[in-house]
């Protein structure tokens, strides 16, 4: 599954620039994850790199409502990298 990022976030922008897949934008009042971009972080790291630079507890979180299997996600970082590339 996608993560969200939730009402604790302090728009620090730690998390941005970390994500392999652009997934994190400034949102209207706090950072956002695109669930289409997000794959977990699957084919770059071993656990989510938001949340490893995250300052702030449990403020990157599993989106429960959005929940993909590994497969999914693998399938996600195939079209986000290797899609529309000659
Ligand atoms: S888990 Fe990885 S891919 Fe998803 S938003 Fe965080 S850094 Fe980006
Ligand atoms: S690192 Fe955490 S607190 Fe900082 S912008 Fe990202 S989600 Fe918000």
């Amino acid at each position: 599954m996608s993560l969200l990022i939730n009402d604790n976030c302090i728009n620090c922008d730690m998390c941005k620039p970390e994500c392999p897949n652009d997934a994190i934008s400034i949102g209207e009042i706090h950072y956002q994850i695109n669930q289409n971009l997000c794959t977990e972080c699957i084919g770059h790291y071993n656990k989510p790199r938001c949340q490893l630079v995250c300052p702030i507890n449990n403020t990157i979180i599993k989106d429960y409502n959005n929940i993909e299997t590994k497969k999914h996600l693998w399938n996600k970082f195939i079209l986000i990298h290797y899609n529309n590339k000659s």
